[in-house]
């Protein structure tokens, strides 16, 4: 791999390499570029960061835990297993991260309403939470099907206060609710904030995602130096949009030595349409205002994503993960539903920690991989979420008596 020192993504114009950019209806051009000059102008600041810090640390819970995954570790016998806990994070992802980070720019540039879409409802969750925190008004678009699917995640949002708008649109779910959202900040961006969940969507968001949850891969570098002196030699991360995964990796990209991961959500095998690896199968295209890998047929229209897992159910990702695949300085990987439930049990048992099921792609892929390790050598994993909110799925396909 070339040297990455002088990796200074995205560019002036919102692009990672090919990737990224801005591919919208003329009246959001004003909004995003208000929104991008506002945020570089604040970001890096003392007072601002300083904010950041004290949300974080008396509402969110960070930093958050580094825990040794001990009996995991003894049972392989190879690399030492670390897990970053974004799970213990209020709310049970690592989303709070970006909405606080939004809303507190929202705040600054005087929006008195947050629109949000949700899929499995936990940005939804998060969104709501903050708004409630800090006294603004909330939207949630959320796709028919998945507010059938979600109830316990409608429930929190409803009970925080947020109106949650039914999508019956299209496939009715993520990708549906995404649209109804951008339509409704189309018409409403002089008084309302949207804040996209992931590490997608047209300039600056994909930008301003990634730094708002940097913060864990920040904490996990600090906090591995103090407890061996060292970085770790893999960091595993599942990928839907991609904030959690930019989010601990994009702190390492300048360090070389570290060999990083990203698993896909294979749902019932690549090798079948019911996927979405959308790195892994799919191709170059536009969607949802960024040009990204997409998975499409040969006409450009996108194929309905599956995997068991709501949070990674997303035919695109982040354009910055698009251009890190492309320079193999990550490689992207897949794990199948039925090897993320086996996963959830396994973690559950040997480690006493409940993971998400998009969580538990990154941690079937453990299997793979520490046979292939070496004693000495360090694996990080990002939690990115508890699986509290999959109870019903989990024992439904497990069987557990
Ligand atoms: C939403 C979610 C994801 C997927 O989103 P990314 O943007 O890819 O991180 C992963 N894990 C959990 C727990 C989630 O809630």
């Amino acid at each position: 791999m070339s040297s990455q020192s002088n990796y200074h993504y995205p560019d002036a114009l919102g692009h990672f390499g090919k990737y990224g950019g801005r591919f919208i209806p003329e009246t959001l051009y004003a909004p995003l570029t208000e929104l991008e000059n506002f945020y570089r102008k604040i970001k890096d600041t003392p007072e601002f960061l300083s904010e950041l810090e004290f949300y974080h640390k008396e509402f969110t819970g960070r930093p958050t835990p580094l825990t040794f995954a001990e009996n995991l570790t003894k049972h392989y016998g190879k690399a030492a297993v670390y897990f970053k806990r974004e799970d213990l994070c209020h709310t049970g992802a690592h989303k709070i991260n970006n909405a606080i980070g939004q809303i507190l720019i929202a705040i600054k540039m005087g929006k008195k309403r947050i629109i949000a879409e949700t899929g499995a409802g936990q940005h939804g969750t998060a969104v709501a939470t903050v708004c409630a925190k800090f006294g603004l008004n909330c939207t949630v678009y959320m796709g028919e099907k998945d507010i059938q699917r979600q109830a316990p995640n409608v429930a929190r949002m409803k009970l925080l206060g947020a109106s949650v708008v039914p999508v019956t649109s299209g496939s009715k779910t993520l990708k549906d609710a995404t649209n109804e959202a951008i339509r409704d900040w189309v018409t409403h961006a002089d008084n309302t904030h949207y804040i996209i969940g992931s590490a997608v969507g047209p300039h600056p968001y994909p930008m301003m995602v990634r730094d708002f949850q940097s913060v864990i891969g920040t904490e996990t570098k600090e906090q591995l130096q103090q407890i061996t002196g060292k970085l770790p030699d893999y960091i595993l991360a599942c990928v839907g949009g991609g904030s959690n995964a930019i989010g601990i990796f994009y702190p390492f990209i300048t360090d070389e030595s570290v060999r990083m991961i990203g698993i896909e959500a294979a749902g019932e095998g690549t090798e079948t349409k019911k996927h979405a690896a959308t790195l892994g199968k799919g191709s170059d295209g536009i969607f949802h205002g960024m040009r990204t890998y997409l998975i499409q047929d040969d006409k450009g229209q996108v194929i309905e994503p599956h995997s068991v897992s709501a949070g990674l159910d997303y035919p695109g990702v982040g354009p910055e993960h698009s251009y890190l695949h492309d320079i193999k300085r990550v490689q992207y990987v897949s794990a199948t539903d039925k090897e993320a439930l086996a996963a959830v049990k396994t973690i559950s048992r040997t480690e006493g920690i409940i993971p998400a099921l998009e969580t538990a792609h990154a941690l079937a892929y453990l299997e793979k991989l520490l046979p292939e390790t070496k004693s000495g050598e360090i694996v990080v994993v990002n939690m990115s979420g508890r699986g509290d909110k999959d109870l019903a799925t989990i024992m439904n396909e497990l069987h557990i008596e």
